[in-house]
């Protein structure tokens, strides 16, 4: 069984790993490079039970164990490991926060632990970008491919009712079932299909290279600029000796084009002067990425994860926001058991069922 994923995020690699593991043959179609977005420039943080009490919560608890799997099965080191995670606070008011003997050497003395917020047991990391090629390799590995294109449509079978394949320029690619996984530009197949609309918000962050080592704590910070900003960065040092922070949102609309997306000099200037107030020397340490990313969001909040409404075989697995790479496994394993057996036995996926959400009026126009 050929399946076509479209787009080569975490989400796409991910379902193209168990597609493959469950002997189909999965074919990644992505015009911009593996993990060139969201999936390559996120914080790849981790957290077992933070979704618990949401419809995610379920989601979230089966990826963190598959991700501990995947950790010790996949044949590269991407990173991964089990930290803490603390709350931190840059204030003068000291009541009921505990200085933490780790943090001294890199956080200011203004900047306090508010609390702890996970575990060894309960939170995690990984490296996103290879965490996701080393899914997409993985498969490929297991007989799938990859394939440099951009997807421009869908072609329908003579009776309408399932697709032939895809449109990849304007070249058709033929396969036995189609998986719609490109994030925030999955808005671009509302042109073609009956699906509801997801969006891109914009997020930069910073990859900083201390001189010093710095503790492996993941931080979620609360500050206040100089001129009297609040602001939450999120800061996550990882194996490698970097240390990834973001926290500043921006406001411009998604381009077509994921090569296009851009950042800007003056964003990465005020997350490092954020950095400044609660980590002064991390904010002299060299800057080795400044980046932007869209994370996919819909209109509930909660991802697209289903058969696409009167179409036998195409399907979409999209708008993670702000936990795309921890949702991804299990995520990807479901989304592989519906394409090959017709359920999925290992999530309910109902609260995600794309149908729960109208089509976008896009849809409706290119009906
Ligand atoms: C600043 C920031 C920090 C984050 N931190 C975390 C975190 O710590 N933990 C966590 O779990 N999540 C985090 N996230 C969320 C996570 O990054 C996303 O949910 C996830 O990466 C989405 O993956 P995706 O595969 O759906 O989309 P994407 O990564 O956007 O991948 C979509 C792919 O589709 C491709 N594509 C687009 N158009 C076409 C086309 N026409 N044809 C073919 N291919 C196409 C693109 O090039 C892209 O590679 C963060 C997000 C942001 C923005």
């Amino acid at each position: 069984m050929r399946v076509l994923i479209c787009g080569g995020g975490v989400i796409g690699t991910a379902t193209a790993y168990y597609l493959a593991a469950l002997g189909a043959e999965p074919v990644i179609i992505e015009r911009a490079g593996i993990a060139n977005a969201a999936s390559g420039k996120s914080g790849g943080f981790l957290a077992l039970d933070w979704c618990d009490g949401t419809p995610l919560g379920p989601l979230a608890r089966r990826s963190f164990v598959l991700h501990k799997a995947l950790a010790e099965t996949l044949p590269s080191d991407y990173g991964y490991r089990t930290l803490d995670t603390l709350s931190v606070t840059a204030t003068d008011d000291s009541e009921s926060a505990y200085a933490h003997p780790a943090l001294l050497n890199w956080l200011a003395d203004a900047a306090i632990v508010r609390g702890r917020l996970g575990t060894t047991e309960t939170t995690a990391q990984v490296h996103p970008a290879s965490f996701t090629k080393a899914l997409a390799d993985a498969a490929v590995e297991q007989g799938g491919r990859t394939q440099v294109g951009e997807v421009t449509g869908i072609q329908l079978s003579a009776k309408g009712s399932a697709a032939k394949g895809v449109v990849v320029g304007n070249e058709l690619l033929e396969g036995d079932a189609v998986v719609i996984a490109m994030g925030p530009w999955s808005i671009l197949a509302c042109n073609w299909l009956p699906l509801p609309p997801v969006y891109g918000l914009k997020g930069h962050s910073i990859v900083l290279r201390p001189a010093q080592p710095v503790s492996p704590h993941a931080l979620f910070v609360d500050v206040q600029d100089h001129g009297g900003n609040q602001h939450s960065p999120e800061v996550f040092p990882r194996p490698d000796g970097s240390v990834y922070i973001c926290g500043l949102s921006g406001t411009e609309d998604l381009p077509v084009d994921p090569n296009r997306v851009a950042t800007d000099a003056a964003s990465t200037d005020r997350l490092l002067a954020i950095t400044k107030t609660f980590a002064p020397q991390l904010a002299q340490a060299e800057v080795i990425a400044a980046q932007a990313c869209y994370r996919p969001v819909t209109t509930d909040g909660l991802p697209l994860l289903g058969r696409v409404e009167g179409l036998e075989n195409v399907y979409v697995s999209t708008g993670h926001s702000c936990w795309g790479i921890l949702n991804a496994p299990a995520s990807g394993e479901a989304m592989a058991q519906l394409v090959t057996a017709g359920t999925a036995e290992t999530v309910d996926l109902r609260p995600f069922d794309p149908r729960r959400l109208g089509p976008s009026p896009r849809s409706a126009a290119a009906e």
